[in-house]
């Protein structure tokens, strides 16, 4: 195992077969030994600075049926709301006010929104806040949309593939949803100049290790600026309710291979890895991420913002989240950071 971490830190990358074997196989030592450089990767171009992006999630209305979701269209007992401009707006204003310069507008697929709404909103935060990055995590559209929100002012783009193996797509989706198309936005919006993120659920249903050595190779051809991955995690009112949810251990392994694989990607520690463990963030900073994504969403709404059961963080304002995860780093020796935190070039040396 130790010498497919080395090959790994050397080469970033290995053989589909070297990752399945590595990832049946590795234990808590292996796991130690790959943090030891994965963190040592993320600290030589990160520093100990974290960097913080304000989660605007402006609505729960979603037109797909994502068997995984809780916020699915067939999921009757969800408690739909919308974010009107002025609303999202505001908590961009405490955002920034908080020291915010990236805001994430995430939400389902909601035509309500149409274009026009949508750059009227992009166009006027990219007004008020210059000096902030936009990021859009909105869903499949095609690339002249895309087109358009980039020219309003957007800059980045969270959208995970999900799984790049379209055999495991087609038994978390409906009919309608392909990983091909999927993989064509993500493409799409590289090539228009997003910063783009794509990513994938850890123990997600039917998941096998070839689907994760699969998903690794997808993302090494990618070359993403982002990588967001968490565990899958049941949401009751869901097809998938009985599915038990994605380990901690495996977790953190990817996101240390993740490291590895690209170093200067931009890592979340992410609200579902703080929701399987009172620590996981912190886990998941101390294995190579370098972001956190704290929520800025009004109070009164995110409860209903629930893609699975337990999700933290839904009762407090957005100073208070902060402040919590500020504490947080601290104890790590790490910090929270005023700064867009743009993806960089490798500095090579
Ligand atoms: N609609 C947009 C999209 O499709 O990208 C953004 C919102 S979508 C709810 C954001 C992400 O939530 C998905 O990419 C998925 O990986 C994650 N997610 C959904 N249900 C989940 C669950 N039960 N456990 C963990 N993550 C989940």
């Amino acid at each position: 195992m130790r010498k497919l971490i080395d090959k790994l830190h050397s080469e970033r990358i290995l053989s589909k077969d070297e990752f399945v074997t590595l990832l049946d196989g590795f234990d808590s030592e292996d796991a130690q030994y790959l943090f030891s450089k994965s963190r040592a990767v993320a600290d030589k171009i990160f520093g100990n600075r974290i960097y913080m992006r304000g989660l605007i999630e402006f609505t729960n209305y979603c037109k797909n049926d994502c068997y995984y979701c809780g916020i699915r269209k067939s999921n009757l007992c969800a408690d739909r709301y919308r974010l009107g401009k002025d609303e999202i707006l505001s908590c961009c204003a405490k955002g920034y006010e908080l020291g915010f310069r990236t805001f994430v507008l995430q939400g389902g697929e909601d035509p309500w929104y149409t274009d026009d709404k949508l750059i009227d909103i992009i166009s006027t935060i990219r007004n008020a806040y210059p000096d902030c990055a936009i990021t859009l995590s909105i869903g499949e559209k095609t690339y002249e949309q895309y087109l358009e929100y980039y020219k309003a002012g957007a800059n980045r783009f969270l959208l995970r593939h999900e799984t790049a193996d379209a055999e495991h797509y087609s038994r978390l989706h409906p009919q309608g949803l392909s990983a091909e198309n999927r993989k064509r936005c993500l493409y799409d919006l590289k090539k228009i100049g997003y910063q783009v993120g794509a990513g994938f659920m850890v123990g997600s249903p039917y998941q096998t290790t070839e689907n994760i050595a699969d998903d690794l190779l997808f993302i090494k051809e990618l070359m993403p600026h982002m990588i967001g991955i968490g565990p899958f995690i049941p949401h009751k009112d869901t097809p998938f309710a009985e599915f038990p949810e994605g380990k901690l251990e495996l977790c953190l392994f990817l996101i240390g291979i993740l490291r590895l694989m690209i170093p200067n990607a931009l890592i979340p520690a992410t609200t579902a890895l703080g929701t399987i463990h009172a620590n996981g963030r912190e886990l998941g900073i101390l294995a190579g991420a370098n972001v956190v994504m704290p929520n800025l969403s009004p109070v009164r709404v995110r409860k209903k913002y629930s893609l699975y059961d337990n999700k933290i963080c839904t009762g407090e304002e957005a100073a208070e989240c902060v402040n919590c995860l500020q504490n947080r780093m601290k104890k790590i020796n790490y910090e929270l950071v005023i700064d867009r935190g743009d993806f960089k070039p490798l500095q090579e040396n």
